[in-house]
């Protein structure tokens, strides 16, 4: 085999018909020895062309880290301190984990007196009304605990790789105020709290164990009064404790309480919950009590506060994502060095004007919500990271080194001279490390770029000095912050700095994998392939070899070199070699049968075309059209499915369009009334599902209702396979004693699970916690049907259906928590149907056809019918399902959506990686569901699997491309949010398809079609 990747062009033309006639069962008698071994060559092509497509998309999906986020750490910059006395000589950082901002602003009814007022937390509102000063801090994605932290405390935006890294142990080093601090203390979460004191020798902390998070154990208020509890010991122990009392009254020092609570309630009772309401008032209490202890301990007024969250949690108790419920925090500041009140007339814009990484547009609205009731006073808004350097400037240390944040200088109530020298450090700490990245991007390049913006900086540093010196301080100001706007400017430059190459080589790669692989089929599938001219190929193949090596020696010199002088990561020269290849080794080594055929057609005449008729180069014309016409078809569907992406109602149009094409269209008259009766109805009560709203809670009957309906479906459908055997007419109609067992047995599961799922739920609702018995049983009933689906073989195609249709319903419903069950029951349904349909329409056009063929020798042209059945009939179909199956119960934009709480019944203590785990099978259940389906129809059909699968791939991703170009960096954090996980969900679906094809192939027997035959 000389080409790596080609076809069997040379090898099987002329006999062609033995490596096909394995898949078609009208040949299938006169297998030699030598189609077997074709067969056996051919599929080890197939398997590599999936184990190449795996590694490729998981590569090209790693690349949007590369390209939009890079890590923005550089180190080696030196500390700016500002040389004068500090006005708050210890700092308390409250963080309360997952408060959004307007359930602790709002204002709400007093139960007792209506008419009145009240918040939710009065001490904070006394602080915000008549003590100190307060905004929203906006947060980026992803908005979850741990980045969150980071940029509060260290005043960067970790990259969202880092989440994956792992909770405790820190990636990198990096610097934050704790560690400029000369003595710190926290207490709080073991998951947060060792990410900044485990490489801090001067830094205390102190974390309850990690059990104590259990989402089902009443309330979790109780982790905020552990840290408030551990504040007094703290305090009531430095009376004894010599040492201790000599740290506490050092100046810079830090009091860190991370205050979980919130979040662990809002997670487990959503934040409308009166749970969450009450976890307020358990906080503003706790922090009264705190403030009150420190005050009487110091008794100097040289204490300052501030008081946010990490990040907000959304109506249906998740974060992650960029909604405006995630990202808005509350932000309050009091104490010393920090401004009181001030009336809302000094506003100039409506709200302070944000600053922030390269001018980030945060998702901001200007409108304070009337029920919050500050409308007299003036809000000053943040950037996260701004709070960092807020931090060091009220204590007087060094800004964290590699912070982006901007000092909210209005916070501030010290003078012009102290702001402006904190601003100056601000903006000087920011200009190093401009400086820094753009000396190290200078060396490592050899076309280097400088960034034009701050070419005048040092005209512009002395004028702030001038200024300074002349103590004109507003104006020192104003020119700082331009200055930082420039340098954040430049930082983004030099974080995007390889993006343009980034992108073409990319989307090269994309492009390339999609031609090679329709290059394949249409090869290997089409008359395209199976009529080209052998002996031409042959002659070619020596030049195009030749032209081939010369594309993979001039492309590797050209893009390794200019990798290699300029010193880039090693992921790129992986990027590149998916190009290299695809366009210098796989495109050229498929190209030739199709153009010749391209010749041939352009020409006018059938030259190139063996001469097996005289009505050969008509229909290569028309097959032709035919391409486009499918081709067109092809990229509308896909547009349609990109559409959905942002409007999930895309989808039940599409659905109801499938159901009128079967009920009424030309191509149904052989179905009978009934069957079209019920394909219409089932495809309009999919229809509903896309329409349901994602805000919803937990409804345990909903679930119970759609785990009787699975079971009603589920023996109806056993009901008609035992007494009507239309799919399946060559099997006896009588039910073996053994499967009768085993369709009882798992009809009763489901019923169990239905109940189980009952159970739980009203014994969680009475926070009694997790029953071990039912906790053991879910576990049970969950790996035991996983391990089921591979031993579990039905007799016939509609049986093996039942079967694995059945015992998947049963995780799925323990996983679910409102409509799931009903959406998974009626898509059992509807896709039964759809496979009674196919099957049947097929059955009748082979009958007809067959007959036609008696006399005919070749199978040519029921060939080239099963390729366009293949587009026609299941290509379409088996993406659209997909997406269905993947988005009919979730949010379409954000991964976040998918409910905790669903996992509840399995464990109620909190740990990441087990409850994404459940998530993940729960998200695949549906789509190893369709792709069952698809195997068993692609079985019973004898449609050759490979080929309509390899065009599915190359369809999907197309709408990867799509995808591609649609990832933003500009606009709000929801939008570049948004672009970027639909980017990775559409390479992770095609992953997913990849892995799929696998599974499915393993639990779905071949071995069916022999019986049958015999
Ligand atoms: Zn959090």
């Amino acid at each position: 085999m000389y080409h790596i990747f080609s076809s069997k062009i040379t090898k099987s033309i002329g006999d062609h018909s033995h490596s096909h006639s394995s898949h078609h069962h009208h040949s299938s008698h006169h297998h030699s020895s030598h189609g077997q071994d074709e067969k056996k060559r051919f599929n080890g092509k197939i398997l590599f062309i999936v184990v190449l497509g795996l590694i490729f998309h998981s590569v090209f999906a790693i690349s949007i880290f590369d390209i939009y986020f890079r890590s923005p750490l550089v180190h080696g910059m030196t500390p700016h301190k500002v040389d004068l006395p500090a006005p708050a000589q210890r700092l308390v950082l409250f963080v309360a984990d997952g408060l959004r901002a307007d359930k602790f602003y709002e204002m709400v009814d007093q139960p007792t007196d209506l008419g009145k007022k009240v918040s939710r937390a009065p001490y904070m509102r006394d602080i915000v009304e008549n003590v100190g000063s307060w905004g929203v801090s906006h947060t980026r994605v992803p908005t979850e605990t741990r980045p969150g932290h980071v940029a509060l405390i260290a005043g960067f935006y970790e990259d969202v790789s880092a989440v994956t890294k792992g909770w405790k142990s820190n990636p990198v080093e990096f610097d934050h105020v704790f560690n400029q601090s000369t003595f710190s203390f926290g207490y709080g979460s073991p998951d947060i709290l060792p990410m900044f004191s485990d490489h801090v020798p001067h830094m205390t902390s102190e974390s309850y164990p990690p059990e104590a998070e259990d989402f089902g154990h009443s309330d979790a208020s109780f982790l905020d009064t552990w840290v408030f509890q551990k504040i007094e010991e703290l305090f009531s122990n430095s009376t004894k404790d010599v040492e201790l009392k000599k740290k506490l009254q050092n100046d810079k020092l830090i009091i860190f309480l991370h205050l979980l609570g919130l979040d662990t309630n809002g997670h487990a009772y959503r934040p409308y919950s009166q749970e969450y309401y009450n976890n307020i008032g358990i906080v503003d209490r706790g922090i009264k009590k705190t403030v009150q202890l420190i005050n009487d301990y110091y008794g100097d007024d040289k204490t300052a506060y501030v008081f946010t969250a990490d990040h907000g949690m959304s109506n249906r108790g998740s974060h992650g994502d960029g909604e405006r419920a995630n990202t808005e925090t509350p932000l309050v500041a009091w104490g010393a060095g920090v401004r009181g009140p001030l009336s809302s007339s000094l506003q100039m814009d409506r709200v302070t004007k944000l600053r922030g990484k390269a001018r980030e547009v945060l998702n901001v609205n200007n409108e304070t919500p009337e029920n919050w009731k500050l409308h007299n006073l003036l809000r000053s808004d943040v950037s996260q990271a701004d709070i960092a350097p807020l931090m060091s400037t009220l204590i007087g240390v060094p800004c964290p080194l590699n912070s982006v944040g901007v000092l909210p200088t209005d916070y501030l109530s010290t003078d012009g001279k102290y702001t402006t020298h904190a601003l100056y450090a601000n903006t000087m700490q920011i200009w190093e490390m401009f400086k820094l990245k753009s000396t190290q991007k200078k060396e490592n390049s050899y076309f280097y770029r400088q960034y034009s913006g701050l070419v005048g900086a040092d005209k512009i540093i002395g004028q702030i000095n001038t200024y300074m010196e002349n103590a004109l301080y507003d104006d020192a100001q104003v020119l700082c912050l331009e200055f930082i706007d420039l340098c954040l400017a430049g930082l983004n430059y030099f974080q995007t700095y390889d993006r343009p190459f980034l992108m073409t080589i990319i989307t090269l790669g994309y492009i390339g994998w999609i031609i090679t692989l329709c290059l394949y089929v249409v090869n290997n599938y089409t008359t395209v392939g199976f009529k080209c001219d052998k002996d031409k190929v042959e002659n070619l193949i020596p030049s195009i070899d030749k032209l081939s090596n010369y594309l993979i020696i001039t492309m590797t010199v050209l893009l390794f070199g200019f990798l290699l002088s300029n010193d880039s990561p090693v992921l790129y020269y992986l990027y590149c070699s998916f190009v290299i290849f695809f366009w210098g080794k796989t495109i050229p080594a498929n190209v030739l049968p199709f153009y010749l055929y391209l010749q041939s057609y352009m020409s006018g005449n059938g030259s190139s075309i063996s001469n097996r008729g005289t009505t050969v180069g008509q229909s290569s014309s028309s097959s032709f059209i035919d391409y486009l016409k499918i081709a067109v078809f092809v990229v509308i569907f896909m547009e349609l499915l990109v559409v959905a992406y942002f409007d999930r109602r895309v989808l039940s149009v599409l659905y109801v369009v499938v159901g009128l094409m079967w009920s009424v269209g030309s191509s149904s008259k052989h179905i009978a009334a009934p069957v079209k009766l019920c394909w219409l109805l089932s495809c309009l009560s999919m229809a509903i599902f896309p329409n349901i709203g994602l805000d919803y809670g937990n409804d345990t009957r909903l679930v119970c209702l759609g785990g009787i309906l699975i079971f009603a479906i589920g023996s109806f459908t056993i009901y008609y396979v035992n007494n009507r055997t239309n799919w399946a007419t060559t099997v006896p109609s009588s039910t073996s004693g053994k499967s009768k067992y085993i369709q009882g047995a798992l009809l009763v599961s489901i019923l169990f699970a239905t109940w189980l799922v009952f159970s739980t739920d009203s014994a969680l609702e009475k926070k009694i916690g997790l029953p071990y018995f039912n906790q053991l049983a879910s576990w049970v009933m969950l790996v035991a049907s996983a391990f089921l689906l591979s031993p579990l073989k039905g007799k016939h195609h509609y049986q093996h259906w039942v079967y694995m249709s059945l015992a998947l319903s049963i995780p799925f419903i323990l996983l679910s928590i409102n409509y799931e069950p009903l959406f998974f029951g009626c898509f059992i349904f509807n896709l039964s149907l759809w496979m009674f349909i196919e099957v049947g329409t097929e059955e009748k056009e082979s009958n007809t056809q067959q007959q036609q063929n008696q006399d005919n020798v070749t199978s040519f042209i029921t060939q080239n019918d099963i390729t366009r059945s293949i587009i026609y009939v299941c290509l379409k179909r088996k993406i659209f399902f997909c997406y269905v199956g993947f988005f009919g119960v979730g949010n379409i934009a954000s991964i976040s959506s998918f409910e905790i709480s669903s996992t509840y019944r399995f464990t109620t203590i909190f740990d990441p990686f087990l409850m994404a785990a459940l998530l993940l099978w729960k998200i695949f259940i549906p789509l190893l569901l369709v792709s069952i389906s698809y195997s068993l129809l692609n079985n019973r059909l004898h449609i050759p699997r490979p080929a309509s699968f390899l065009i599915v791939i190359a369809i999907s991703d197309i709408m990867s491309i799509n995808f591609f170009f649609l990832v933003k960096d500009t606009g709000s954090w929801l939008d570049i949010g948004m672009s970027i996980s639909h980017f990775a969900i559409s390479n992770a679906i095609i992953i997913l398809q990849l892995l799929l094809s696998g599974v499915s192939s393993a639990i779905v027997p071949t071995s069916f079609k022999l019986k049958m035959k015999q």
